[in-house]
């Protein structure tokens, strides 16, 4: 098989990329990206020497050069990751987020119908589904969209553009939905290695509001496995929630850890403004992925063990990000 994988230097892209290079030898993959600042060539060390894969740097709202790519590719499937990806800089600036997650899906779209592509397999997040605060059970795939942030509200529109293109042109797309990833190769912005790497530095870790905010976490290999599994074995023109049912508030996460790498909740943790119109609560059923032979393998309290392993262990990776980032600020967002 054949895999141009867009975004493909990201965090979950390029953990999907190291799965399918290193537990797949009949795949041959593209990676095409743009490398905004979320996307580098370091998030795919170790594997650009292998002659399975190809990287190409370009935009996807570049209509030409993703056509010429992928013709000459000759991909037998797609999968979508390129996005601007972190709520606090859709609030501060949301134009880039309708650029990439609108228009950007929209030019994949229009090559994919050119080139009838076989498989479309486009990310999606729990996010389209808004805060389930104060509402009874969880979204399932048919669930209404109603997303709260220019962030999740430009994930949703790509989500519909993809859903037109099905039932206009018979697209075969597939959409999948996780839920909050972490692991290895995260960008240090993102809560868990932002309070890892401040840990790291003696600082307290930051909180946002009170950091009742209920996800479910769920580690980057089990995503990329799920993915593998319904770009293999998922329907045309279906939507998958993908998640490891390990429900826990943003507070319960930094507890853990704090207290795993030996510091005092009571003196280690600040509370900090919180974003405003943030979603309380994320919950997704997930039994249509498990329908598939799927599931998470990876305990919460594994994940951030491994997680805070390799940040431990990688700063060469991360440490050139600190400054970019305002990782070391107290006043996270709106710097
Ligand atoms: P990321 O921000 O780490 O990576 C995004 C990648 O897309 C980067 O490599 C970036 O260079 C690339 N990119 C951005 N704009 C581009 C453009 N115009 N053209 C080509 N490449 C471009 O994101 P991530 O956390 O890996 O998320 C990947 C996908 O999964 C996104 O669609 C996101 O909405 C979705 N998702 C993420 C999570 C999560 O917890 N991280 C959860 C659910 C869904």
């Amino acid at each position: 098989m054949r895999i141009a994988v867009l975004g493909g230097a990201g965090f979950i892209g390029s953990n999907f990329v190291r799965y399918l290079v290193s537990n797949h030898e009949d795949v041959q993959v593209l990676v095409y990206d743009k490398l905004t600042y979320a996307g580098r060539l370091e998030n795919l060390h170790g594997l650009l020497e292998n002659k399975r894969l190809k990287f190409i740097r370009g935009d996807i709202c570049n209509e030409e050069l993703l056509e010429h790519a992928l013709r000459e590719f000759q991909a037998d499937a797609i999968v979508n990751f390129a996005a601007e990806t972190h709520v606090d800089r859709s609030i501060n600036n949301p134009a880039p987020f309708l650029q990439t997650n609108i228009y950007g899906v929209f030019t994949i779209l229009e090559v994919s119908r050119r080139l009838d592509v076989n498989r479309l397999l486009h990310m999606s997040t729990d996010e389209v589904y808004g805060d389930l605060y104060g509402v009874e059970g969880e979204a399932d795939e048919k669930w209404p969209l109603n997303p709260s942030s220019p962030y999740s509200a430009s994930k949703a529109s790509g989500d519909l553009l993809i859903k037109s293109y099905g039932r206009t042109y018979g697209l075969k797309y597939i959409l999948a939905r996780p839920s909050n990833n972490y692991g290895p190769y995260q960008h240090p912005e993102k809560l868990i290695p932002r309070t890892i790497i401040r840990l790291l530095h003696g600082k307290p870790a930051t909180i946002y509001g009170d950091g009742s905010q209920v996800r479910d976490w769920l580690y980057v290999e089990d995503t990329a496995r799920a993915l593998y599994t319904i770009l293999t074995r998922g329907g045309y023109q279906e939507v998958y929630n993908i998640c490891a049912s390990e429900s826990a508030t943003v507070r319960e996460i930094v507890y853990r850890v704090v207290e795993s790498m030996g510091r005092d909740p009571a003196r280690d943790i600040v509370y900090v403004k919180g974003r405003p119109g943030e979603d309380r609560r994320y919950a997704m059923k997930c039994n249509k992925i498990l329908g598939l032979g799927w599931k998470p393998l990876v305990k919460l309290g594994e994940g951030l063990a491994k997680t805070i392993e390799w940040y431990t262990r990688n700063e060469w990776w991360w440490r050139p990000l600190v400054d970019e980032v305002y990782v070391l600020s107290d006043t996270p967002w709106r710097h």
